[in-house]
C-alpha cells in the first residue's frame, strides 16, 4: 500500500522509518520546501505545496494513496485543514500524528496567548529582552515593539517585517539545557516566547527559564480538524496504518 506522510517533523521521519521497514508498504514523505537542507526520511520524497485541498486530493488519486498521516508541525494548520478536506473529498483514511503539548510544572511562570499578536501584546509588561523562538514566520506581530530587544532564533533567516532591535541566531534543535542556560545568561534575557510545540528537542529552554525565574509566553496550538483521529507517537501511527490498508477491517469501502 502507498502511504503519504505529510512531514516536516522528527516524528514524521520516525514514522517513515517504521513504515519503510514493512515489505508491503511504500512511503512518500511530503515536505513544504521551506528549509534549504531538510533532514530527509527514508522512502520517497516530494517537496512543495500541492495547490490547496483540491490539489492534494488530486495527488492522492493520481498516486493511488491508501492512507495519509498528517505528521506536520502542530502549528502548520493550513496543511492540516487541507489534508482533512482532501480526505473528505477522496475517502482516503487520514490520521493526525501530533506530539503532546508541554505542561507547566511547579516553578514555571507561564502566560498563555492565543496567537502571536496576543503574545506580543503581553510582552511590554513582562520584560525588555525577549528570547523569541516562534520561528521565522509571523515576526511582523512583534515588529512594532520598538522599546524591546529580541534574540530571534530560527532555522532559516526571518522574512518580512521584524523587530528593529534584534539579533538573529540561526540554529536547529535539539538544544541542550547547558546551551539554553548560557544563551539566557549571555543575552540577559528576561522573557521567553515560545509556541507550544511540544517534544524534547526544544524543551530545555523551558527548564532554563524556570531555573532563572523568567516569565514564559506560550502560544496555544491551533485545534486539530474536527473528526480526524489523533495519535501522539510514530509507533501508534504505524499501527494505525497497518489497520487502514485495503482488505483490513477499518479500511472504508469504496
Ligand atoms: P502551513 O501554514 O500549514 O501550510 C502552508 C502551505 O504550505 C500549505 O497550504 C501547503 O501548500 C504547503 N505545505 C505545508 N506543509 C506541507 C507539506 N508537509 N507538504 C507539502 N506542502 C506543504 O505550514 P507551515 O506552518 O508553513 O509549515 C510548513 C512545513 O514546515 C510543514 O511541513 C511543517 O511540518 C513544518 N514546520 C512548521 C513549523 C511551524 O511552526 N509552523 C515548525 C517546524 C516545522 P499547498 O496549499 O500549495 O498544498
Amino acid at each position: 500500500m502507498h502511504v503519504l506522510v505529510l512531514g516536516g517533523t522528527a516524528e514524521a521521519r520516525r514514522l517513515a522509518e517504521l513504515l519503510t521497514a514493512r515489505p508491503d508498504t511504500r512511503v512518500t514523505t511530503s515536505l513544504a520546501g521551506r528549509v534549504a537542507a531538510p533532514r530527509t526520511p527514508p522512502g520517497a520524497l516530494r517537496i512543495g505545496g500541492f495547490g490547496g485541498a483540491e490539489g492534494l486530493a488530486g495527488w492522492l488519486r493520481a498516486h493511488a494513496v491508501a492512507a495519509v498521516v498528517d505528521a506536520t508541525h502542530p502549528f502548520a494548520d493550513t496543511i492540516s485543514r487541507n489534508a482533512a478536506h482532501a480526505a473528505a473529498l477522496t475517502g482516503v483514511p487520514l490520521l493526525v500524528l501530533r506530539r503532546p503539548g508541554w505542561a507547566a510544572v511547579a516553578g514555571d511562570d507561564w502566560r498563555e496567548a492565543g496567537s502571536l499578536a496576543q503574545a506580543a501584546a503581553l510582552l511590554p509588561a513582562l520584560g525588555r529582552r525577549v528570547f523569541l523562538t516562534t520561528g521565522r514566520m509571523g515576526l511582523a506581530a512583534f515588529a512594532n515593539l520598538e522599546e524591546l530587544w529580541f534574540l530571534v532564533r530560527s532555522v532559516e533567516p526571518p522574512e518580512g517585517p521584524c523587530p528593529a532591535r534584534r539579533e538573529v541566531l540561526l540554529d536547529r534543535g535539539p538544544f541542550t539545557l547547558d546551551g539554553e542556560r548560557e544563551l539566557l545568561r549571555r543575552h540577559r534575557v528576561d522573557v521567553l516566547v515560545t509556541k507550544d510545540s511540544g517534544g524534547a528537542a526544544t524543551a530545555p529552554k523551558l527548564t532554563a527559564a524556570r531555573e532563572a525565574g523568567l516569565p514564559v509566553v506560550v502560544v496555544r496550538r491551533p485545534p486539530v480538524p474536527d473528526g480526524v483521529p489523533v495519535v501522539t507517537g510514530p509507533e501508534a501511527a504505524a499501527r494505525w496504518v497497518g489497520l487502514s490498508g485495503p482488505g483490513r477491517p477499518e479500511f472504508p469501502p469504496g
